[in-house]
């Protein structure tokens, strides 16, 4: 199968209220071009250095979105152009993302990611820190003025155990409304850059499945370019 039929058969399944991020690290710019030209707009890349060579060969109408764990040093790298961060975890990324933003006269949208997985190794905010952060920025929104809180992303186990992707998806699920609930009040007082409206969950093996249990924003990799080769 071709890239644009893959992408074209993905686009045909979802909801019209899901968006679709096309992953495509590791793959060479003639792949993306292919998605491109068959309308893919938002792509998302985990590592720094290869969004920021692909930024400058491709056209200047795409989204990037990066979902990869952001290293605070590397912010500045990205934040001229970067349209989406799906992997915030920690305050002290906020801040940096904030002054770098500052810097280019930008305003740049957030997710905070949420750990619901079982294993050790993802990345992620626990429920309690993540009412810490947004605590933090409502309260003190003048220093927070260069970024914009969008949303939350959340990872699955990597397991075969579709009952326990559900459960945890679920689980991501009602934070999510919990959280919208509340800033949702708080909007309607005073406008604020906490607005939570994507939830960012769900990956080639398991998108219907996130898309099922509430999922606004799927980040589809091999299911549409092909398995992917390490080096
Ligand atoms: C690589 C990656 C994806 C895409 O994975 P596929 O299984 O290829 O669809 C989605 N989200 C994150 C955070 C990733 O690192």
């Amino acid at each position: 199968m071709s890239i644009s039929k893959n992408l074209n058969n993905i686009k045909s399944q979802l909801p019209a209220h899901v968006t679709l991020v096309a992953v495509s690290k590791t793959k060479p710019i003639s792949d993306l071009m292919e998605a491109y030209d068959a309308g893919q707009r938002i792509f998302g890349e985990n590592y720094v250095q290869e969004l920021v060579e692909k930024q400058e060969q491709m056209p200047n109408d795409i989204q990037w979105h990066f979902i990869g764990h952001l290293q605070s040093r590397k912010v500045k790298l990205i934040a001229p152009f970067v349209s989406l961060i799906h992997g915030v975890d920690s305050l002290k990324l906020l801040q940096e993302i904030n002054k770098q933003a500052a810097k280019n006269n930008r305003v740049i949208d957030c997710l905070l990611q949420v750990f619901i997985a079982e294993e050790e190794s993802k990345f992620g905010l626990d429920e309690q820190e993540l009412n810490e952060i947004l605590e933090h920025v409502h309260n003190d929104k003048e220093n927070y003025k260069n970024i914009r809180i969008v949303g939350l992303m959340g990872m699955a186990t990597f397991t075969e155990n579709q009952n326990q992707i559900e459960k945890e998806f679920k689980h991501l699920k009602t934070i999510f409304d919990t959280i919208t609930s509340c800033t949702d009040a708080i909007n309607r007082v005073s406008p604020e850059n906490i607005d939570i409206k994507i939830l960012s969950m769900g990956m080639s093996g398991d998108y219907q499945l996130a898309i099922s249990c509430g999922s606004t924003m799927v980040r589809i990799g091999s299911s549409i370019f092909g398995t992917r080769n390490y080096q």
